[in-house]
């Protein structure tokens, strides 16, 4: 492992010989990302009896409250870890020891190496089948004696570890309603900083508790050529008004008398501001069919992600947790911020499909199956012939293929 020195250089050291084990989390992509990485290092941490500790990377203390009273689980800022040496090249990481050779697996499915003081496990979406074996249990069987871990992943991993033998058990008696996974964690360990909560309770306060109904839409766009934001507007309106979650309006009529007993609030997160002006307007311009009072919000319209930067990550966990308060969710095909919201809420929203090529999806939107979060990019690969392929979304019954990303897997 690279440790810092008094300097502040860095020099190859082992860590120094622990009692208990330890895992270290270390941050990796946006805010949706740590949050479900945070929840699926501590589960794994609980499986395997150690006690994780978190790198506080950019701003994490504005962000969260200690989930712990009187304890902490970030690193001491003097821990001696550069954070900055673990990549997919890191030579000390599982899948690389078990590419080059220095941990083997026999024919016998053991796998034997050296003692080590620390292995680094790398878990981003580009991982390898080396670094799949992760998942194995003849894998868990070594790492298990590794005094520390360091872990950088990007995805919801939770799904994996409930095909893994060792642990299934265990995760079944924790976890009865297999659906419901992330959003006891989220709530167990997610408390907003009182910075953040008090941008939650202004914001709900002033523009959101009145509304009798509370409808939440998250638009995420990933690329602009495919999905314009004016064909997204279109498509976030044609799935609110065929799924009845928003009213139609009444072209026909200028009037229609307002039904002050009906008030409908749409909470809408997006880093770009066309999609709430678009319903807006709509609502303005028309009357709607009910007479509903419609009243459309968005807290912020950021433009671009900026990760790492505390004001706005504040806004984007804001944002998050006021979506959870939502009674129904539109959400993004693929988005761990939409994750994040509906994990919380412990609602099944439904998906804005991704447009492919500016056209229009058909159907704009679909009902998720469950609400926990999907893990997209996980092990293909069949531990006994040590090959890929072994399709992990047909192995256990409440483990099945993501409908918004369909390569990846989810509890249901
Ligand atoms: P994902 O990329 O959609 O899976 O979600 P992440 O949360 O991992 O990364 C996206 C990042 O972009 C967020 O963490 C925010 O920093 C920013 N972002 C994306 N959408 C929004 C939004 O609706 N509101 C705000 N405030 N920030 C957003």
């Amino acid at each position: 492992m690279l440790l810092k020195n008094s300097e502040g250089d860095s020099s190859v050291t082992p860590l120094p010989p622990a009692e208990c084990k330890y895992l270290v989390w270390t941050s990796y992509n946006g805010l949706g990302n740590h949050i479900l990485t945070l929840a699926s290092a501590f589960l794994y941490s609980l499986l395997t009896g150690r006690v994780m500790l978190v790198d506080r990377g950019k701003d994490l203390t504005a962000l969260f409250c200690e989930p712990f009273p009187d304890a902490t689980w970030l690193v001491p800022t003097n821990f001696p870890v550069d954070f900055q040496v673990f990549e997919s090249k890191n030579n000390q990481s599982y899948g690389n020891m078990l590419r080059y050779g220095k941990i083997s697996i026999a024919s016998s499915g053991v796998v034997t190496g050296p003692p080590l003081p620390f292995i680094y496990v790398h878990m981003t979406y580009r991982y390898d089948n080396n670094d799949k074996r992760f998942f194995c249990e003849p894998d868990q069987e070594f790492l298990v004696r590794m005094p520390w871990m360091v872990l950088k992943a990007d995805n919801y991993f939770v799904p994996a570890l409930f095909l893994n033998r060792m642990f299934e058990p265990e995760l079944s008696r924790l976890f009865p309603d297999k659906e419901t996974v992330f959003h006891h964690m989220s709530r167990y360990l997610f408390h907003p900083s009182d910075t953040v909560w008090g941008m939650i309770t202004r914001y709900y306060q002033s523009y959101l508790s009145m509304g009798r109904e509370k409808l939440g839409i998250q638009i995420r766009i990933f690329n602009k050529d495919e999905s314009p934001l004016d064909l997204v507007a279109d498509q976030a309106i044609n799935c609110t008004l065929r799924e009845g979650l928003l009213p139609p309006v009444a072209l026909d009529r200028p009037i229609v008398s307002a039904n002050l007993n009906n008030t409908k609030v749409v909470l809408i997160a997006s880093l770009h501001s066309q999609f709430s002006d678009r319903i807006r307007n709509m609502y303005w311009e028309h009357p709607n069919k009910g007479g509903a009072v419609v009243s459309v919000h968005q807290p912020s319209h950021e433009e671009w992600q900026q990760t790492g930067s505390e004001n706005h990550d504040l806004k984007a966990w804001a944002e998050i947790y006021l979506l959870s308060f939502a009674d129904v969710l539109v959400t993004s095909t693929g988005s761990t911020f939409g994750y994040i919201a509906q994990g919380l809420a412990g609602i099944r929203p439904w998906i804005l499909v991704r447009p492919y090529g500016g056209k229009m999806p058909e159907p704009a939107c679909m009902r998720e199956t469950s609400m926990d979060p999907c893990f997209h990019s996980p092990p293909w690969y069949d531990c006994k012939s040590c090959k890929s392929f072994s399709d992990p979304g047909k192995e256990i019954s409440y483990v099945t293929h993501c409908r918004d990303v369909p390569d990846g897997i989810k509890l249901v």
